[in-house]
């Protein structure tokens, strides 16, 4: 434990020979890209044989559950989604029928309005207002 007054005295940690791991990590195979300098790039390569900055493009999730977790995460409210798009094509249908029917409604109010106000033929019509 370190206390006010004492001084950490530093630890030279550079040893003439790298431990195994830096070994093992300088060994692993390069990415070879070409730099914008022209020299090939040194950084250590992935699984796909490039480094980090130049492996390239993602080509997207491969499996069904990396697809499910894309598709949710551009979801935004659904106003567009398949059933929401079927629901407003049925209240489209819906409406236009009910047009449809409120029309037939009015013409066969309008029959049966014809039918019970009977203008009796032998009645003089009125002559229409002169002067
Ligand atoms: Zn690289």
């Amino acid at each position: 434990m370190k206390t006010p007054g004492q001084i950490s005295a530093k630890i030279n940690t550079h040893s003439p020979k790298p431990p195994r791991s830096i070994a093992t990590a300088a060994s692993a195979p390069r990415c070879g890209a070409r730099t914008r300098s022209g020299t090939p790039c040194y950084a250590p390569a992935m699984a796909n044989g490039r480094c980090r900055m130049h492996g390239g493009k993602s080509t997207g999730p491969r499996t069904l559950e990396g697809l499910e977790r894309r598709r949710l995460a551009t979801f935004k409210h659904g106003k567009r989604s398949v059933e929401a798009r079927a629901a407003a094509q049925l209240r489209g249908e819906a409406r236009r029928l009910l047009t449809k029917l409120q029309a037939l409604l009015a013409e066969a109010d309008e029959a049966e309005r014809a039918l019970h106000t009977p203008v009796p033929p032998c009645l003089p019509q009125k002559a229409p207002k002169q002067g």
